[in-house]
């Protein structure tokens, strides 16, 4: 089952502008990818998603789903979008990524390595990306980097263990 719900202007914004980062950071056939889904109403929030995911992408229908638990937006009355050097933003940035390489038709192994890749770029170049950044926040991104890459290397060795395995859904 799945109800979807279209972004709220400000989650749009906070899309956008992740992709914009993506974009920025050297994934340009993936930012296209992106921007493509975001302009024809092909990201969106899946109310029925269960919670153990945090994003869905369909590559035959072009569509991406986010978990309602995943932050698209800060505050209330009215929402605005995520702050550039927030842990948010940058995981949303990242999971666009991610999902962006499921639009392209690959796996998760392709997906997480990215994903990986990305936090790479952001954690080598941090000053490129956050101008105004203080040094907690690169700290914070160096953390989340370790989880992924822990992720990562669960979700192979499982791979390695059972090459099946990726087969039987996200
Ligand atoms: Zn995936």
């Amino acid at each position: 089952m799945t109800t979807t719900i279209s972004l709220l202007p400000a989650e749009r914004d906070s899309v956008s502008q992740a992709i914009d980062l993506v974009r920025a950071a050297g994934w340009e056939e993936k930012a296209e990818a992106l921007r493509k889904a975001l302009a024809d109403g092909k990201i969106n929030v899946d109310l029925d998603m269960p919670l153990t995911h945090w994003a869905e992408t369909n590559s035959y229908k072009g569509t991406v789903n986010f978990n309602p638990r995943v932050p698209l937006s800060k505050g209330s009355d009215p929402p605005k979008p995520l702050d550039r050097d927030s842990k948010d933003f940058i995981d949303l940035a990242a999971t666009l990524l991610h999902e962006a390489d499921h639009l392209l038709g690959h796996g998760e192994i392709e997906a997480y390595g990215e994903q990986l890749s990305f936090y790479e770029e952001l954690n080598e170049h941090f000053e490129k990306y956050f101008p105004d950044t203080t040094g907690r926040n690169k700290e914070s991104i160096e953390g989340w980097k370790k989880e992924v890459e822990k992720g990562y290397k669960r979700i192979r060795d499982r791979y390695i263990e059972n090459p099946d395995w990726e087969k039987k859904g996200k």
